[in-house]
Parts: C-alpha cells; structure tokens; sequence
C-alpha cells in the first residue's frame, strides 16, 4: 500500500486509493454483472449505482441461496464513542435498503466494550453514546419486528461462548498481522475482534442451523471480518458475505469524515444554524474569485459539496450530473450551491430529528433479549 494513505478499523486518514485499498484487501470489485443481479430485486440503491458500496465478499452465493429460499441475516454495527455523524448513517441508510429489498431480519451491534478499550473513554460515556447512537439508527426507519439492537456488555451471556470459541482460533501473531498491535497493546483490545465476530455467527446459533449473513459496512472493518471468516469453516458456521463502501468525506476535503474535526463534521443533533456554518466553510472546488470561476468555472471532483450531494442527497442521476456541468461550466457559484446544500441538510436533520425522538418510545422493544438500557 503507498505510504500516503492508513485504514484499519481505528484510523483512517490520507488520500485513500479505493482501488489499491480493494487489492491490499483482497475484496472483489462490485461488477455490472453483480448490479444487473441487484437490480432483479429492486430499483438500484444510488449508493450501489455510484460505486459508493464498491466492493464485496461472496455476495454471489449469498443471493444463490436467497433464491432458493434461503434468507440471510444483515449484520453492522457501531462503536459509540461520540455523537452519530452523516458519515455514520451512510452505511445504515444503505442497510435499511437491504432490509427493505430482501425483507431480512438484522442484528446492530454496539460496541461499547470496543470504544472502551480503545479511547480515552469510560464504560458508562460509551453505554449511554450506544443509547443515543441507537436512537439514529432507529431513526432510519428500520423494521422493529425484524431489527434486533445488541450492546456487548448487555448481551455478553450469548456473545461470550461465540466469542471465546472464536478467541481459541486467532492467535496473536494473527491479531498482530491484521491489526498492528504490538506489545504495548492492551490485551481487551487484542481480544475484542472475538466479539466483533460474534454476532456473525449469532443467527446459526440461535436458529441452530447454518444462517448466512451479510454485512454491509464500511472498507475499514474488513479486517476484522477477514478473521471473522477465516475462522468461521472450523468452527461450523457459514463465512459472512460482505458489501463494503467508501468512507463519507469530511466538509474539509479530507477523505473521511471524522469527529476529531467537528468542524467539518455534521452531527444528527446538529441545529440549522451549525448546519449552515459548517457548510458555509466547506471545502470546495471552487475558484478564488467569482469573476475567475464564472470564466474557468469549478471542479467537482475535488469539492466536498458535491460529494455530499454525491454520497446522499442528491438520489436523481440527471440532477447530478447537471450539477456538476454547471459547476465545470461557471454557471453555478459556491454560494448558491453551498446554500443548496445547507436547505437539503437541515430539510433531512429536521426529519431525523423527529424521528429520533419518536425512536424513544420503541428503543426497548428493539433490543436483543429485550436487555433493558
Ligand atoms: Fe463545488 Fe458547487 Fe462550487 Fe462547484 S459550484 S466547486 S460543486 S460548491
């Protein structure tokens, strides 16, 4: 991997080659064969059509044995360690699809023991981010009848036997390789990818029969799921498909969005008038002068507006590709697309918002083992 770009489950930073990335990683690429595939069970999802979710793991056979009947599970996740941003819901918007076009059952791990270990953080900060994380996630829409929200410290009694038989076949040498650790690494976090795993194997448990599963997240959790399914022939279980996606960009042109730069960051609970600030200062690809853009005109490319536009609020191919014609052309300014952008933002935060309250009242009937927070 060129030296100018890191991603692993807990950092990612760097101008981040997707395509290397998919080497270095050993995915394959999501083909038009696999999309004309996608496309028998409904409309295309813009994000699979925009090769957003780019790459995969065995979702060939996975759908050979949906069609015969055989019905898989989803399967993602969140660390809660802070306030759900956008880059957060892009996977999960994605997930709801899935759920919606196959008509799943879904497990969403929160991996509050794994931001625990990892972060400055204590037990009780990442439990209670988990319960407002959740809220998001709720917010999306998910069937509360097929959804099932676990919390690794609330659902240990059924994740730890998975975990442990998980924990016996990966060594440390393994955990070292896929992960970087060294001897300085705690070892909660050399064993954490056991539990990161468990909920793979959680639905041929409970059904006690092989279940597939597929989890569609982002391309920097694929090592933890690479150990997920080495492990999993020797220990019975089927190996989980995977879908994976690029990471959303930051306002600030970086490649992923991240908390450590709140800035250019846009929170769910975010008010409109954070929401215009931010993108207010977004990085654009813009030029330094009206006059000059109007002549030159912008690059789209390189601009975090129109990737936000890109990535989730613009679903229309025309109006896309109009957008970035008129900006290559000089016919449209930052401003007015930045304005653009802040109405859809605030148009979609005012929504989730609501939504986000409403998922209060059904939070307990949608976890796993009906585990109270
Ligand atoms: Fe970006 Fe819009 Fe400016 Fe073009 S006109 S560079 S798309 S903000």
């Amino acid at each position: 991997m060129p030296e100018d770009f890191t991603v692993t489950p807990w950092e990612v930073t760097g101008d981040i080659d997707y395509d290397e990335l998919q080497k270095k990683f050993g995915t394959t690429p999501i083909d038009d064969v696999l999309l004309d595939r996608f496309a028998g069970y409904g409309k295309l999802h813009p994000m699979l059509r925009r090769g957003i979710f780019y790459t995969h793991r065995d979702m060939v056979p996975l759908l050979n044995e949906y069609d015969k009947g055989n019905k898989f599970v989803l399967y993602t996740g969140r660390g809660p360690s802070g306030n759900t941003h956008l880059g957060h819901m892009m996977p999960w918007i994605f997930n709801k699809w899935i759920q919606d076009t196959f008509g799943v059952d879904m497990v969403f791990q929160m991996t509050n023991d794994e931001k625990f270990l990892f972060k400055d953080l204590t037990l009780d900060d990442t439990t209670s981010m988990a319960y407002e994380n959740a809220l998001d996630f709720i917010a999306l829409g998910f069937d509360p009848k097929k959804t099932k929200i676990i919390l690794n410290t609330k659902n240990v009694d059924k994740l730890y036997p998975i975990a442990l038989s998980v924990a016996k076949k990966v060594t440390f040498s393994t955990a070292k390789a896929v992960f970087g650790f060294d001897n300085s690494t705690n070892i909660g976090s050399i064993f954490y990818t056991a539990m990161q795993s468990a909920p793979a194997f959680l639905p041929s448990v409970d059904a006690g029969r092989q279940v597939p599963v597929l989890i569609p997240c982002g391309i920097d959790q694929d090592p933890h799921f690479r150990v997920t399914r080495d492990v999993a022939p020797g220990l019975g279980f089927p190996k989980p498909a995977l879908i994976c996606c690029k990471m959303m960009p930051g306002l600030s042109g970086e490649d992923k969005m991240s908390s450590s730069d709140e800035n250019a960051t846009i929170y769910t609970t975010d008010t409109p008038k954070a929401v215009k600030k931010k993108v207010g200062r977004a990085f654009t690809g813009g030029c330094v002068s009206v006059e000059e853009q109007r002549e030159k005109g912008g690059n789209p490319e390189v601009c975090s507006v129109f990737k936000y536009n890109y990535y989730m609020f613009e679903h229309d191919d025309e109006k896309i590709n109009e957008l970035a014609q008129k900006c290559r052309n000089g016919e449209i300014l930052c401003g007015e697309c930045k304005m653009c952008l802040t109405q859809k933002i605030n148009v979609f935060l005012e929504d989730h918002q609501d939504k986000r309250e409403k998922a209060k009242d059904v939070i307990a009937d949608m976890t796993y083992d009906n585990f109270e927070w």
